[in-house]
């Protein structure tokens, strides 16, 4: 295809405003995929995605409109992926900006646009759902006029359900969003390059890498290069995304597709890398593409496998980092859990969705120990340490200082919950900055505030008391010191490190309160009464105990309902795999995870 009749675009927006919809349609008035096998969401390509209706991955397609052929990437939503967001970002010209007429603009819509400003791009704002009673359609013509400095006739109106106004998008964009035709005059140009924005591991076929051809063209069968790591292979096969992998012969400037390139290291074929050829890299220097910011993980979990070896959940780590390249990890041993990873993420979900995926796709079982953010030590002589696990803080006394992540907290709230908000993030230890309103209805609150303090269930907490309106985005800003302690907790005299936090000092007693309460509700009876203790060093600021199990709870189970019995002898056994003893007791998995909810 030629590079003027291509247009290349992401479509961006705040989490369930439309996107993966839009992207169906997009599809259907296209003719890419049949309208009988379009389901809802079909961009959405794993059952996690399907059955939580979220979109996790980025997802490209190439479709046809009129003379032109379009490359659209679908992207998430939710905050702990916007690493999927920046990257697609970085292989198009334009971006559509959704906004949902019953919600109107949110933090993820604020956080998607201004990374597409940084990448220059040619910005399109549609307003969805227009079928809806609900629909403010007047309201968010204004917050978009007021954010993009453009009049309301710029402003698309469409329903992506109903699949009114989806041509017209589609006319626009061809109109609007340049062509990926490169201005460059210094002699590179002719040079082949192509920037790796996603990679996934096939298990027949090796490493296959998604690529945007910034100059040049690569054949099936060309000898190729990866500049960061110097590592040769062969183009074997390469195409476009229909969305299922579609054979072409060559993959040209502008467009967008993928390279199966038979490497079977996933480290050979990074993203954010540059694919040359070899018979241009032996006679010329070429420059790399503008890679990737490296993204730092915010929150460390231990895993270890309960049934598997530590050799199987490393490479089911592997694999799934060539798919997810936020994902850090490194070896770590417990004397209590065994041989397993201390694995960095971007965020609780992002953790949960590793966890599903490593159970599905990899058949693991896993203990997972109550996440934790990482923290700085000072000690004496200025020497500074990291530290990403509270069994890693040093004594008392030995150390200087320890600070904390800090982030920059923006909230967008409908100006009624405005008063509770602000309650929420001054109850977790919030400094607020300042307030901007987007209408006279919708306020923006900026605050710093410890990253501790919003991983766990701030979200959750900030939608119950806006009934679902507010929304919130956050941005590392820096480590500040604080008076934080390690809160131990001890099951029948035994402390059990994986339960340990690092919590402020002025909350110890409170948090080791609600977790031994917790505790108890999670840890089944034993034969004998187990202690829980919350303890600071050798202070003990809590105590809640476990009674033991009397004779007569287990005669119950005998004589009733037959099937109720067998169930519950199956569910004792499936949750057995799940156990671990420390010291006299048996801990479920879901105590480790559970202490942390407020
Ligand atoms: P994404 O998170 O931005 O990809 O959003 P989805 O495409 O998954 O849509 C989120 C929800 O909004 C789904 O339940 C859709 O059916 C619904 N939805 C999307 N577009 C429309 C629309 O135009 N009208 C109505 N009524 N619902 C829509
Ligand atoms: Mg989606």
């Amino acid at each position: 295809m030629k590079q003027e009749l291509i247009r290349n675009f992401a479509i961006i927006a705040h989490i369930d405003h439309g996107k993966s919809t839009l992207a169906d349609r997009f599809l259907e008035v296209t003719g890419t995929i049949p309208k009988e096998k379009i389901k809802e969401q079909t961009l959405d390509r794993m059952d996690l995605e399907r059955e939580r209706g979220i979109t996790i991955k980025l997802q490209p397609v190439r479709m046809n409109w009129k003379d032109f052929e379009l490359n659209l990437i679908d992207t998430p939503g939710h905050v702990d992926f916007t690493y999927e967001v920046s990257r697609s970002l970085a292989a198009v010209e334009g971006a559509l900006l959704l906004v949902d007429a019953t919600q109107g603009i949110q933090a993820q819509t604020l956080t998607n646009l201004s990374l597409a400003k940084e990448q220059n791009l040619t910005i399109i704002p549609v307003i969805n759902k227009i079928d809806l009673p609900s629909a403010e359609i007047e309201r968010v013509n204004q917050e978009i006029e007021k954010l993009l400095g453009v009049s309301k006739n710029e402003i698309l109106q469409v329903s992506a359900k109903e699949g009114t106004g989806v041509g017209e998008i589609l006319d626009k964009i061809i109109e609007k969003i340049p062509s990926p035709v490169r201005h460059e005059t210094d002699s590179r140009q002719e040079e082949t390059r192509a920037l790796i924005f996603d990679s996934i591991f096939d298990s027949y076929r090796g490493v296959v890498t998604f690529v945007r051809v910034v100059s040049g063209e690569i054949k099936k069968g060309e000898k190729i290069e990866f500049l960061a790591t110097r590592k040769q292979a062969e183009a074997l096969e390469v195409g476009y995304f229909s969305p299922d992998f579609v054979k072409a012969p060559s993959l040209k400037a502008g467009e967008i597709g993928y390279i199966i390139t038979g490497l079977k290291e996933v480290s050979e074929a990074k993203v954010g890398d540059t694919i040359i050829k070899q018979q241009e890299a032996s006679s010329k220097k070429i420059e790399p593409l503008p890679g990737y910011k490296e993204v730092k993980p915010f929150v460390y979990a231990s895993l270890y496998s309960t049934t598997g070896e530590p050799h199987e959940l490393r490479e089911a780590l592997e694999k799934l980092k060539l798919n997810d390249a936020s994902l850090t990890f490194e070896p770590e041993n417990s004397p209590a859990l065994g041989s397993g990873f201390r694995v960095g993420f971007l965020g609780l979900l992002h953790l949960d969705i590793i966890r599903e995926r490593l159970e599905r796709e990899f058949n693991q079982d896993l203990i997972i120990t109550t996440p934790s953010v990482s923290y700085k030590i000072i000690l004496p002589g200025l020497k500074e340490t990291t530290i990403k696990s509270a069994n890693d803080m040093p004594q008392a006394g030995t150390f200087l200082e320890i600070q904390e992540p800090m982030v920059k907290l923006e909230i967008i709230t409908p100006v009624q919950f405005l008063g509770k908000v602000m309650e929420l993030a001054q109850d977790r230890r919030g400094e607020y900055k300042s307030i901007d309103y987007l209408d006279s209805k919708t306020a923006l609150v900026f605050y710093e505030i410890p990253l501790s303090e919003i991983i766990i269930d701030f979200y959750d907490e900030l939608k119950s008391i806006s009934s679902g309106y507010a929304s919130l985005n956050y941005e590392f800003l820096n480590f500040k010191k604080a008076d934080l302690v390690k809160l131990d907790i001890l099951v029948a005299g035994d402390i059990v490190p994986p339960l340990s936090i690092i919590t402020p000092k002025e909350k110890a007693e409170k948090t080791g309160r609600k977790i031994v309460e917790r505790l108890k509700e999670s840890i089944p009876r034993q034969l004998f009464s187990v202690s829980l203790q919350a303890a600071v060093g050798a202070k003990v600021l809590a105590r809640e105990d476990v009674p033991p199990l009397r004779k007569d709870v287990t005669a119950k189970l005998y004589g009733g309902d037959v099937t109720r019995k067998r169930k519950l002898l199956e569910k004792q056994k499936k949750g057995k795999k799940r156990l671990k003893r420390f010291g006299k007791v048996d801990i479920p998995q879901e105590a480790f995870l559970s202490i942390l909810k407020r």
